[in-house]
């Protein structure tokens, strides 16, 4: 079943081609002459029945049991003892930072390259964003760099799981302050052999429908410390004593995630071997097809087992590379703009070289479960030309 993991996306994002001028149900036409999605969700008659039963059963509320199990069986696939589950991956961020009461005051470390929600998290809690540069052989935090932005008011580290590669935790553990792993775009990678999820002391993943596993919106945060889980759910659940009805013991949020949201999880958990191999499957032919000396590629550091969200290329005048594909029905994208570049931050850019060449020169490809051999061919056909074209004189 194809979705709105593109469509909806792109709408959202002000894509001003293809699937973002489809109305609402409207699907894109497929096959290879057709627009093809940056990213398209992969739901099957497993969801549709975890879902069929909760609505059937009156479940739909955050408090209802697809809830608990969905949140049982992610902390088994992680391999951690607690999961608490909430309506987004940026709900997750400002939980945990609320939950480590982090606030006005205190400072959290961010990278410069990546989605933007982990900065305006800490801006939400009231603390600020230190930003870090990210490290060229993963494109993940730099320790080196980490060391020279630490202050007296540091309070934790949120490293990011960049586009589907690990952070290398092992150095970032040396400054001893917590880590918040922010998993939410790479559910599929390891670390020295563990999954991304477990790799922080608090690990947040998103289920927005263009994340390797969705619930449609939603996000979690998974830990093994059993008071963190705890103030987290008493946050997430307005603050409100687990015991004593309408007792608010702290100011709190509804962070709940949908008993609706939860079944459809159950089914993604059922078929996440599936979802992230046709990702990765999909990453390794790009790769083979896009020959290094048309385009770079995300590195992928020798500690580290990528699990591909979105394939990511880097080429020279990406803009008018971009142009050209998408002129030719393939919805590529540019990455995110340098952190330091956003109004709500507006650090020195050329304070984080390697997040500001990578922001320059990366575009992603359409990467999602269901795209065939054969699409993934003609987008590789199309980005070949036009990089081969913007390089002539
Ligand atoms: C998608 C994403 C988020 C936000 O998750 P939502 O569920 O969309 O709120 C946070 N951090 C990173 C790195 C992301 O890619």
């Amino acid at each position: 079943m194809a979705g709105d993991g593109g469509a909806r996306w792109g709408a959202a994002h002000g894509s001003t081609t293809g699937t973002a001028e489809l109305g609402p149900g409207e699907q894109p036409t497929r096959g290879p002459q057709a627009w093809v999605p940056l990213s398209d969700v992969d739901i099957t008659d497993v969801e549709v029945s975890y879902v069929e039963a909760a609505l059937k059963a009156g479940w739909v509320s955050g408090t209802a049991p697809s809830v608990g199990l969905f949140e049982e069986r992610l902390s088994e696939r992680l391999q951690r003892n607690h999961s608490v589950a909430v309506s987004s991956g940026t709900a997750a961020l400002e939980l945990v930072l609320r939950a480590l009461s982090i606030g006005p005051g205190d400072d959290v470390i961010v990278p410069a390259l990546t989605f933007a929600a982990p900065a305006t998290s800490v801006l939400a809690v009231g603390a600020r964003p230190v930003l870090a540069d990210v490290a060229p052989e993963s494109w993940t935090l730099s320790a080196a760099d980490v060391a020279r932005r630490l202050t007296g008011r540091t309070r934790a580290i949120i490293a990011v799981d960049v586009v589907g590669h690990p952070a290398d935790y092992d150095s970032l553990a040396t400054f001893g302050l917590p880590i918040i792993e922010d998993a939410a775009e790479a559910h599929g990678c390891r670390y020295k052999g563990r999954p991304a999820g477990s790799l922080g002391d608090a690990s947040v993943l998103s289920f927005h429908a263009n994340k390797p596993v969705t619930t449609g919106e939603g996000g979690s945060i998974s830990t093994d410390s059993e008071s963190l889980a705890a103030r987290m759910r008493l946050i997430a659940h307005h603050g409100m004593h687990p015991e004593r009805p309408y007792v608010m013991e702290v100011v709190g949020r509804n962070f709940r995630m949908p008993n609706l949201a939860a079944a459809l999880g159950l089914g993604q958990l059922d078929r996440w071997d599936h979802l992230i191999a046709a990702r990765n499957r999909v990453s390794s032919l790009y790769s083979t097809l896009l020959d290094d000396s048309l385009c770079g590629h995300r590195p992928v550091a020798r500690w580290a087992e990528y699990g591909c969200w979105l394939h990511t290329v880097t080429v020279d005048r990406r803009e008018g590379v971009l142009r050209r594909v998408r002129a030719c029905g393939v919805d590529a994208r540019a990455i995110w703009p340098p952190l330091a570049e956003q109004p709500i931050i507006r650090d020195d850019v050329d304070a984080f070289p390697v997040a500001r060449d990578i922001s320059r020169r990366a575009m992603w490809l359409p990467t999602y479960a269901g795209l065939t051999d054969e699409e993934v061919e003609h987008v590789a056909d199309i980005v070949a030309a036009a990089v081969e074209a913007e390089s002539r004189p």
